[in-house]
């Protein structure tokens, strides 16, 4: 089928708020992303994300709270224990975390993200969610990012204040992680379960992931509930085992981000993107992303704004790209 019948093909879908089948999905993702037609379908994605948000575009601000080793050492992960990459291991105090979340939510930061690795604690998590949840407007969506738990977890960190979790079955996970993928399954159910919201993305993309890998995991986030997605982009870092890949295009990861919007329709109405671009806000997402803290794809936390792109930035990206910032 031709790129624009295809993106045809696919609106129609979309308009008519169905998931998308695999098949068109990963026909939409074939296209390439320096080509006509996937200027194409950024155009039409960018449209209809308009369209099902209501021209409605948030800010996603996130803290690693530890920058400490991981015993579970993903092979992409700068935490990973077995990589030794941690040279300046450190916990935010909890002044420090409030303090940051009081700055995000003073910027109109509408996804407050508390990220940690696999073994921090959830009772020290639920404590610094109810004292956020006391400093920031209510319309904010609270987030934790954090590692396994069972449902009656779940309601203690809804009960603390959290509306939201991101969790996800990562590509080739138990393959490029020490994970079972069905331990990482039984969380993501823990928070369908629960009052809690599931955020969960495609991730962390690299060149060796087909686009049948790609359509499989997103269409699989999503039937397990995921009202939060999009994709996040693996940043190479080297002295990981996967540190000497290459990082995608922008283009492909704003066509990628074109095919997801469409593909996940109104079941999936905020779709975030990482590293966020002024191209991925105007493919489909409308969701930009600050990253501060223990950082995943560094060696050093970051203080201030992960390279630089802060809150100003993001909002002025939000704005460019035709959103309307809400909190
Ligand atoms: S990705 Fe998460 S679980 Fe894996 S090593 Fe990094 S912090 Fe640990």
């Amino acid at each position: 089928m031709k790129a624009a019948e295809l993106v045809r093909k696919a609106v129609r879908s979309c308009r008519a708020g169905q998931l998308l089948d695999r098949e068109t999905l990963v026909e939409l993702l074939d296209i390439a992303p320096d080509s006509e037609g996937a200027l194409l379908l950024r155009q039409a994605a960018h449209a209809e994300a308009l369209r099902i948000t209501g021209g409605r575009g948030y800010l996603w601000g996130a803290l690693g709270l530890d920058n400490a080793p991981c015993r579970m050492s993903c092979r992409f992960c700068s935490l990973g224990e077995k990589w030794r990459l941690v040279r300046q291991p450190k916990v935010y105090d909890d002044a420090e975390v409030l303090r940051v979340f009081q700055h995000y939510a003073e910027a109109g930061v509408h996804y407050l993200v508390l990220r940690t690795t696999e073994f921090f604690s959830i009772e020290h998590l639920c404590r610094l969610l109810a004292a956020i949840r006391g400093l920031v407007p209510k319309s904010c969506e609270l987030a934790l990012n954090t590692g396994e738990f069972d449902l009656q977890t779940a309601e203690r960190i809804a009960a603390a204040g959290g509306s939201c979790v991101y969790h996800t079955l990562r590509l080739r996970e138990g393959t490029d992680t020490a994970f079972d993928p069905q331990t990482r399954l039984a969380t993501m159910r823990a928070v369908q379960a629960s009052p809690l919201r599931l955020a969960a993305m495609v991730e962390p993309i690299g060149p060796e992931h087909g686009n049948g890998e790609i359509a499989t995991s997103f269409l699989g986030l999503v039937r397990e509930g995921a009202e939060i997605s999009g994709l996040m982009a693996r940043v190479p870092v080297p002295g990981t085992p996967l540190g000497d890949t290459q990082m995608l295009a922008p283009e492909r990861i704003a066509q990628i981000t074109a095919a997801l919007r469409l593909a996940g329709s109104g079941h999936t109405p905020d779709i975030c993107v990482h590293p966020t671009t002024d191209l991925t806000l105007s493919s489909g997402a409308n969701v930009a992303i600050i990253d501060m803290g223990a950082i995943p794809r560094d060696t050093v936390p970051a203080d201030k704004a992960w390279r630089d792109y802060d809150c100003e930035r993001a909002a002025e990206a939000l704005q460019r790209a035709g959103w309307h910032q809400c909190q």
